[in-house]
């Protein structure tokens, strides 16, 4: 790696960190959001996904939609191809909620390499959140089905790296929860 490469990375966490300041997940104990970004990051470097510009894409995939965030400014800081991948896995919030769901499961098939991984990191994530802290307020029916909901989606994306696939699969398989 370079310095340059460094100071990308540094800061594009220093980005997205100011950007989910306020923001917290939505576990009981109200964790800071942006643990969720490099999260995300993590679990594609330790599925051995290193390519700088994935990682970055990982690290900024929520600011555009869930903070003021545009693909403007993305595109500016950190370039077309960063903005690109970001692009890919936002969802329009303007859509009502039922309908974003299945244009994921719609849409993930046909999205690049580099925004498949991201999609695969996140529901990883957020699925291996869940299993940890059940948000309040939600029942065992509405995890179920973000389970559900996940696997439809993530099953557009596999093929792609062996790692993922297999952690994924094996949460579907032994997913298990406690209330
Ligand atoms: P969900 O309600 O499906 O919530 C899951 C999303 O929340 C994840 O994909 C993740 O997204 C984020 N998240 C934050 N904290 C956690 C955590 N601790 N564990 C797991 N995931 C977490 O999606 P939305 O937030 O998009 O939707 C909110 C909507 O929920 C409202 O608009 C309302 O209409 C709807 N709703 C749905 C119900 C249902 O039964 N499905 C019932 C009631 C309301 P990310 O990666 O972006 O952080
Ligand atoms: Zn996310």
């Amino acid at each position: 790696y370079t310095s340059l490469d460094i100071s990308t990375l540094i800061d594009t966490l220093d980005f997205a960190a100011k950007k989910h300041s306020r923001q917290k997940r939505k576990d009981r104990e109200g964790t800071p959001y942006i643990n969720h970004p490099i999260g995300v990051a993590k679990n594609l470097v330790d599925a051995g996904i290193t390519d700088l510009v994935t990682i970055q894409a990982a690290i900024l995939h929520d600011t555009v939609e869930d903070t003021d965030t545009t693909f403007e400014e993305i595109e500016s800081k950190f370039g077309n191809e960063v903005k690109n991948v970001v692009e890919e896995v936002t969802d329009d919030k303007l859509l009502p909620y039922e309908e974003r769901k299945r244009l994921q499961i719609v849409h993930t098939p046909h999205i690049s390499v580099k925004a498949k991984v991201v999609k695969l990191a996140d529901k990883l994530y957020n699925l291996r959140d869940l299993q940890r802290s059940v948000p309040v307020n939600w029942t065992e029916k509405r995890v179920q089905e973000y389970f559900i909901w996940s696997k439809q989606v993530t099953d557009g994306a596999k093929g792609i790296n062996q790692k993922l696939d297999d952690q994924l699969e094996d949460l579907y398989q032994n997913g298990t929860f406690e209330f």
